[in-house]
């Protein structure tokens, strides 16, 4: 059985974001639509709920997302623990890795796996760890390589991240994480089409969306995420898995508004998205 929590759903800034008054950030200020925290998922495996939870990226919210979700907190036998065994990164933007400097006081070294790529871009935070816990580095392979409680992963590579695929070695179920998209590959392509469970890069609706509030502002594709209209939508809406859900989502995009035509589209073709603190046992 595998375990999954979303523990923010929300790209890079989170709904609302600080400096932003988009209809969105708007609402969510004025309670009228949830706000969500950065993106980052919680995912086990074994009967037992959570005895080993892996993080997928870590964001800067992740201090108040671990005191919102009982399976990540503390054991009471002993007085400085962790459920969290270590964290994968899909690639080395801040709102996937500054949560990993906030885990500072923990005992042993941070196992963090990750590309070389992605490591060398972190070795600021590398270094600044090294004071505190340090991190023990592990590459993520192409290949399935065991993790903890029969839980199998690999890495799918992409241009400028990577995805997760991770197996249920008892069930042979298969769990698809890929937040930062860019552009298909046929890997990818696969993946999507034979796993069970499928989250995937909702970051923006459209190409140009950013530049609509914020001018000169880069578009979805040159800042490495695939828009979900003329992108992601079609591929996702064919896949066989049982659940398809978008995560990663910047407050910018429409589809967060309850009522819009993004939204009922999204929601027709039989995808979900993600919020905040959803849970899904595989
Ligand atoms: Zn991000
Ligand atoms: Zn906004």
């Amino acid at each position: 059985m595998i375990w999954i929590h979303i523990l923010g759903s929300a790209a890079g800034g989170g709904l609302p974001q600080w400096n932003c008054a988009c209809v969105n950030c708007v609402a969510a200020r004025a309670g009228k639509i949830d706000s969500q925290t950065q993106s980052s998922i919680a995912i086990g495996a074994g009967s037992e709920e959570f005895q080993n939870s892996w993080l997928i990226n870590a964001s800067p919210d992740l201090p108040r997302q671990i005191e919102s979700t009982k399976h990540l907190q503390p054991h009471r036998n002993a007085s400085r623990n962790t459920p969290i065994a270590g964290v994968f990164l899909t690639n080395a933007d801040i709102d996937h890795a500054l949560g990993l400097l906030l885990l500072r006081q923990q005992e042993k070294p941070l196992v963090v796996y990750a590309t070389d790529e992605t490591r060398a871009a972190l070795a600021w935070l590398d270094r600044t760890l090294a004071r505190f816990c340090g991190i023990e580095w592990r590459t993520a392979t192409p290949k399935f390589q065991s993790l903890d409680s029969g839980l199998a992963f690999r890495a799918i590579e992409l241009p400028g991240s990577v995805a997760f695929q991770f197996r249920d070695d008892t069930s042979g179920r298969m769990a698809l994480f890929a937040p930062s998209v860019g552009s298909f590959t046929q890997q990818l392509r696969d993946a999507v089409h034979t796993s069970d469970l499928v989250m995937f890069d909702g970051t923006f609706w459209s190409e140009g969306e950013l530049g609509q509030v914020r001018p000169g502002a880069r578009s979805a594709r040159e800042m490495n995420h695939l828009p979900i209209n003329d992108g992601s939508f079609d591929v996702l809406r064919q896949s066989p898995a049982h659940r398809k859900i978008y995560i990663h989502i910047n407050n910018t995009n429409p589809m967060l508004m309850p009522g819009s035509s993004e939204r009922a589209q999204v929601e027709l073709a039989g995808i979900e998205i993600a919020r905040d603190g959803l849970e899904i046992v595989l």
